[in-house]
This record gives C-alpha cells, structure tokens and sequence, in this order.
C-alpha cells in the first residue's frame, strides 16, 4: 500500500508556488493516488530561471555552501525512513532498496560538502618557458552558471542529489525537473534544502510537461549546461538542440558481466541474482548479460536459477520484497513482448517469463541469438540472458558487442584477465570480482559510446560545472 497522499507546490525563487493545475502521483504497485502536484509549464520555467540569476548575482563562499551541504546531509539521515517510503510509494521501489538509496542520497551531500571546500584551481609554471617567465598565472574555478537539470524515475532522490548537491557545491543556481512520475522525493529534497537554510532562487524545482520544460531549458541562454540522465533518445536529442551549452549525458546500458570459471561461482551467484532484478531491473547497470566459461555454465546455473526463483516478488512497501513493479504496466507488457520475440527466434526461458498477479516474475532466458532484442537493446526489467563462451576474447567481443558502454563487470581469479577484460572491454567502468551494478556516490561514474559523455560523482560533476579561469600577473 502507498503511504497517505500529499499535496506538493513548486519551489519557485524561495516560495512554494502554485499554479492553479496539479498533476497526480500514484503508485506503480496498486494505481493508489500517492500525491498530487503543482504543474509548471513555460512561464513557471522561466520565472525560476529568473530567480537562479538573481540569486547567481549573489555568490555564496565556498565554507557557506558546504555547510548547507552539510545540513542536508544530517536532516537526511534524520528522515531517512520518510524519503525511502516516498521513494518505494512514488516509483514502486522495494523499501529495503529504497532504503539503501536514501542513505546513498546522504553520502552524495556529504561528498559534496567535502568537494565544495576543496574547490580549487592550478598554479601554471610560467618560468617552465621563455615566454612566461618574470609571470606568475593561476587558474580560478568559476561556476558555469545556471544550471538545468532533468532526472529520471528509477533514482527519483539520488539522481536529484546527484545534480543538486555537485551544482551548489560549485556555486551554481539550479532549474531542476525531476520525472513526471516521481516528483515527490525531489520536492522532500527541496523541502530539506530551504530548511538547511539555502537562500531563495538556488533551487528550483518545477514539475510538469517534459517538453515544455525542456523547450525552455534548451532554448534559454541563461541555462549554460543541462545535466541530463535518462533514455538515449531523449539526451541526445536535446544535446543536438543546445550546440552552445553543455549538455551532461548520463543514459542507459545493457550490462554485460563476463564469469571465468576459475571465479567463486557461489559468490557469483548471489551477486548476480541480487543485481539482475534488484528495483525489477530498473537501474541503468542492471545485469542484463551473462557470458559464463563453457566448463563453468551448468555449475553456474545450478546456483543461479535457485537463488532467482528464491527471490520474493509482490508488494515493494513490504520490508521483505525484492521485486516489485515495472514503473508501468505499459513497460511490463513491453519486457514481456520481447520475452515471446526471443522465445520465437529459439531462446529457452530457464525461468520466469510469466506474471505473478500482475508483476512480472525474474526472468532468465538462453540461447538468445546476438541480434535478438534483449541481448542488444536496454531491457530495463527483470530479466537476463545467460550464454556460454569460450575463450575470453570472444566473451569481452560479446560483451562490447552493443552500442552502450556504461559499466561491465567479469568474474576470475586470474589478475592477468581481469586487467586485460578492464582494458578490452569498452565501458566507462569495469567492476572486477562485483556486480557492475555496483556505485559507490564518490565513484566517476559515466558512459561511454551512446551511454552518454560526461561523469558524475561529485568531484567529476563539480568539474563539470565549473569553468577554468586564467590569471596572470606580471612581477
Ligand atoms: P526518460 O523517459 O528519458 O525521462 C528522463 C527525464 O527526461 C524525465 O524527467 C522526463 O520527463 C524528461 N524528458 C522526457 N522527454 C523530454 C524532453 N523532450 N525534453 C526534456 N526532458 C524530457 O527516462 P526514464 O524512463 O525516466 O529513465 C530511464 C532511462 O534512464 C533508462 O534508459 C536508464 O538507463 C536511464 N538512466 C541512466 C542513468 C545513468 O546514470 N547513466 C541512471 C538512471 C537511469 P517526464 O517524466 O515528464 O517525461
């Protein structure tokens, strides 16, 4: 059952607006109303990028920032139960994964705290030549400007701090609109934010028409960067329609994990199952694609498939749930669909493939041709697919054998494999030994190929965010 509904503004400028129309939330489990909220179009974008400027006009000191960082951080931790039951109400995530995003929120405004105070630039050596010598130059870490950011449903409070928490800790206002589907963990983060003290116009959070939003956000030249992380389609269109801003791409992946049979095949087991359906699938390092040593495959799935089938599917406000909904029955019916196309071009379901109630049971699928739409395309659901290899070239071939290249992860005991797969394989992370479903918040964290073009993680957003300036004085 979602917790009671509520009703949320906008947070325009310091004040919490509303706009005469509101947009309703509910559950992805039940269809139960979860909240409703104030709807921004256009008009409500650009008075919040006005109240970004003027508060831009103002800037704060690096020690300030930090210790509203600080502050958000600490009332986080303290309503940690209340975040993680918006989140599990609001996108359908178990509680118990929903828990471990709300303190994983925390983590990301305390890194950012720490990178606000270390904010710094380079001493140049300027006698190193004939030119510069008698000079003395340094560079300046200058915040970019305002900064648009949009973020998706799976994440729906650590993806927001992810943007938030970099971008103030760089000194820069933020226009943030959070997913249509999961507004509600991004306002209880503005809600945390204006009572750590932010003062009015760093954050603004409007709720509403993607496009709308978006036209304004890409269109606005006061906006110089969108920080994006979503579908492919989606970021890359809107990094075509802004040439002139940076526009931060974090996208999707179709995970592949590579198990030598010289690995910890018990251990292996337990690390997949937990992360191929963890949030039914719904991270962008899912494990999607198993590529298990030949020798090694039956002893594999003789672990693997009792741990999925162990799995408890059904309501995610329930503490010992594990899978819960696709975000809609839409997606659910989608994941579904390519199950039967895969099962028409001779792929084996080991398990799953069929609804318990109205939740799509994990999934594991074999002998998938290459080509088949869960083997190259995001699923995004419960699911993977297992294939034997035998050589680790062909596996780490396999493995790069999709357009995306956001985090792999291989298996071995062997260091003279792993370290050839983490130079071979052609992601923006390789994970040895663990889930490349595995983040930690300080990690750069990012893709390569059409996983997008930018890293997060605080020290790497900051980065982002901020602009080199040159000075030089002469002696
Ligand atoms: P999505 O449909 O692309 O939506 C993401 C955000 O973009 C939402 O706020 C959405 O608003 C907004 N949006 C949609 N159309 C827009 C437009 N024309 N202009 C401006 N904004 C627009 O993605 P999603 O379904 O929420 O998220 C799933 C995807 O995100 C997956 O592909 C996943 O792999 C990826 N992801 C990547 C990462 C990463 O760090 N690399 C992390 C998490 C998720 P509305 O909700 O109002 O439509």
């Amino acid at each position: 059952m979602a917790t009671t509904a509520m009703e949320r503004k906008l947070l325009i400028g310091g004040e919490w607006v509303e706009t005469g129309e509101w947009f309703d939330v509910s559950s992805p489990y039940d269809g139960s109303p979860v909240g409703r909220v104030a709807r921004a179009g256009g008009a409500e974008t650009r008075r919040a990028l006005d109240a970004a400027e003027n508060a831009m006009r103002e800037p704060m000191p690096a020690y300030e920032r930090a210790a509203i960082l600080d502050r958000v951080a600490a009332l986080l931790a303290e309503r940690a139960d209340e975040a993680a039951r918006t989140i599990s109400a609001e996108a359908g995530k178990p509680l118990k994964a929903a828990r471990v995003e709300a303190a994983r929120a925390v983590s990301t405004y305390t890194m950012s705290a720490v990178e606000a105070r270390k904010l710094v630039g380079d001493a140049v050596p300027m006698d190193a030549s004939q030119a510069g010598a008698g000079k003395l130059a340094l560079t300046l870490r200058v915040p970019i400007g305002i900064v648009g950011a949009i973020s998706p449903f799976n994440f729906p409070l650590n993806l927001v701090a992810h943007k938030i928490a970099p971008a103030l800790a760089a000194g820069c206002a933020v226009v943030l609109k959070p997913a249509s589907q999961t507004p509600l963990s991004a306002l209880l983060l503005a809600e945390l934010e204006t009572e750590a003290g932010l003062p009015p116009g760093w954050l603004n959070i409007v709720c509403g028409p993607a496009a709308e939003i978006g036209d304004v956000l890409v269109e606005d030249e006061r906006v110089k960067l969108i920080t994006f992380t979503g579908s492919g389609p989606v970021g890359w269109k809107l990094r075509e329609r802004a040439p002139r801003k940076r526009v931060n791409l974090e996208l999707g992946n179709a995970t592949p994990v590579i198990v030598a049979s010289d690995a910890d095949l018990d251990d292996v087991a337990i690390r997949l199952a937990a992360n191929a359906f963890s949030f039914a699938g719904q991270s962008c390092i899912s494990v999607q694609r198993i590529y298990v040593e030949r020798d090694s495959y039956d002893a594999f799935l003789e672990r693997f498939l009792p741990r999925v089938e162990a799995l408890r599917v059904g309501d995610p406000a329930e503490e010992d749930t594990d899978v819960g909904p696709l975000i809609a029955t839409s997606e659910r019916d989608r994941v579904l669909s390519w199950i039967e196309d895969a099962r028409a071009r001779g792929a084996s379901v080991l398990t799953g493939g069929t609804l318990d109630g109205e939740l799509l049971r994990p999934t594991v699928i074999a002998d998938v041709p290459a080509d088949a739409k869960v083997s190259c395309d995001e699923v995004f659901g419960p699911l993977c697919v297992v294939t034997p290899y035998d050589t680790l070239d062909e596996a780490i071939a396999l493995a790069n054998g999709t357009r995306f290249g956001l985090q792999a992860g291989v298996f071995t005991n062997n260091v003279r494999s792993a370290l050839h797969a983490a130079r071979e394989l052609e992601f923006g992370g390789v994970t040895v030994n663990e889930a490349p479903t595995f983040r930690a918040d300080q990690m750069p964290y990012g893709g390569v190929k059409d996983s997008g073009n930018t890293r997060e993680g605080p020290a790497y957003a900051i980065r982002e965010m901020t602009e080199e300036r040159l000075v030089v004085l002469q002696l």
